[in-house]
């Protein structure tokens, strides 16, 4: 069963006030140095900038007046400069296997007269572990074919702030934060358990991935922002194990991406070949396998503890042969790695179909003979499009003219 509800179909704030600065998203000494602006020295912007962090991240507050350690006349400065909001809800639906995918809005900062855009992020929740899908794009430059996101040409990047949103947002919704309350309407949210039985983390949201709507190593900045805050231990405290960015194969970004952010890395592998490859994922034109494969080896923290994830879309009568199967661990050789195998999620329009349950299997079986580890990733969200490569949002990219007609 589906269920949709129009959660906040009217706005649930209004919009704010074009000159408020978001807080959300800037660093830790960003956030203190922007304090100047209501006129707090160094010392003081430091230590207020260590309470709004923890009111920001940990408590989940969006409002200053409830920041009981600051003081009456600082509360109404800060309010009348800045703004702590989030995306607004456009909707919230839910798969009949508990899988929810909400449709945010954003104001665009910067320009507050441009017309709003939306993202879709999706939370998955397992027995063990609940994982937000997070978007880095609104739409996506790349046409990767089996992709419907790919569809959609890229409207703008997130900001990180944006990017934070929908993950504060995905914690307020899901009753994570101090004295915040889970839903109570169909929809799962376990309660993951430590490894040990203990009380472990028990959060909603144990695992964040960024394998929403768009290419996040061509929004790197922002994405890296945003992940160092995720994973700041006094804030949102994700652990980077807990943290996966997956990439079409944007090879010079890969090696920042370790040492500079430190999380997961999973790559869309998809094909073995080039020829094929140039065809479904066309950024293999610019960085053919060879390059790509050469960033994974070299990838910083690379270990068997700390694997590759090849990420492999089966689609029937295209790449998912015993031949393919076999490359795949040539390829693959000398590179601590695990494949999750995808099953092809169709969308409206789409031109390919799923391998078979038998071919997936027998695949699987040869990956997992030659010692790599082959889960077959189970679709989640399908019956609302929230599964792997189904996102997409009606928001477009506005020509110069409609941009400049808007902000006159
Ligand atoms: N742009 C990044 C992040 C998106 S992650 C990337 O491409 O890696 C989403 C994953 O789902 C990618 O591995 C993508 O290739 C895969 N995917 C896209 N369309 C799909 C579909 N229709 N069925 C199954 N997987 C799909
Ligand atoms: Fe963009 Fe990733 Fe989809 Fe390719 S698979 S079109 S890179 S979102």
């Amino acid at each position: 069963m589906t269920i949709a509800l129009d959660l906040y179909a009217t706005p649930r704030a209004s919009a704010p006030a074009p000159a408020k600065k978001p807080l959300i998203g800037l660093g830790r000494s960003a956030l203190a140095e922007t304090l100047a602006d209501i006129g707090l020295d160094g010392r003081e912007a430091k230590m207020r900038a260590g309470q709004l962090w923890n009111w920001m991240y940990v408590n989940g507050l969006t409002d200053f007046e409830r920041m009981s350690n600051i003081g009456k006349a600082t509360r109404a400065a800060l309010n009348d400069k800045f703004r702590l909001d989030r995306p607004e809800i456009v909707s919230e639906q839910i798969s009949s296997d508990g899988t929810r995918k909400w449709l945010f809005r954003f104001r665009d900062p910067a320009n507050p007269l441009l017309p709003p855009v939306e993202v879709e992020t999706v939370y998955i929740p397992e027995s063990d572990r609940g994982t937000l899908c997070v978007s880095s794009q609104v739409g996506c430059t790349l046409t990767c074919s089996f992709c419907h996101t790919g569809t959609q040409k890229l409207v703008r990047n997130l900001t990180a702030g944006e990017i934070l949103g929908q993950v504060l947002m995905a914690r307020e919704r899901l009753g994570d934060f101090p004295g915040g309350q889970r839903p109570d309407d169909g929809g799962l949210v376990p309660a993951p358990r430590g490894s040990n039985g203990s009380e472990g983390d028990s959060r909603a949201i144990t695992n964040v991935v960024m394998m929403g709507m768009g290419e996040p190593l061509y929004n790197y900045d922002n994405v890296k922002q945003a992940l160092l805050i995720a994973s700041d231990e006094a804030g949102l405290s994700l652990s980077k194990r807990r943290i996966t960015l997956s990439t079409s194969g944007v090879v010079p970004f890969i090696e920042p991406t370790g040492r500079e952010i430190g999380v997961m890395l999973a790559i869309s592998l998809h094909a073995v070949r080039d020829d094929l490859r140039d065809v479904l994922v066309p950024i293999n034109k610019k960085w053919p396998l060879k390059d790509l494969l050469e960033a994974c080896r070299t990838y910083p923290g690379l270990s068997n503890a700390r694997r590759i994830t090849f990420e492999y879309v089966m689609l029937r009568g295209i790449n998912d042969s015993d031949a393919d199967a076999r490359e795949l661990v040539r390829l693959l050789a000398n590179i601590p790695a695990k494949i999750n195998l995808i099953p092809f999620n169709p969308w409206p329009g789409s031109n390919y179909e799923c391998s078979s349950s038998a071919r997936i299997e027998q695949f699987a079986d040869i990956v997992n003979k030659a010692g790599y580890a082959s889960p077959v990733r189970t679709p989640r969200g399908r019956d609302i499009l929230a599964a792997c490569g189904q996102l997409k949002s009606e928001s477009e990219r506005l020509s110069k003219r409609e941009r400049d007609a808007l902000m006159a």
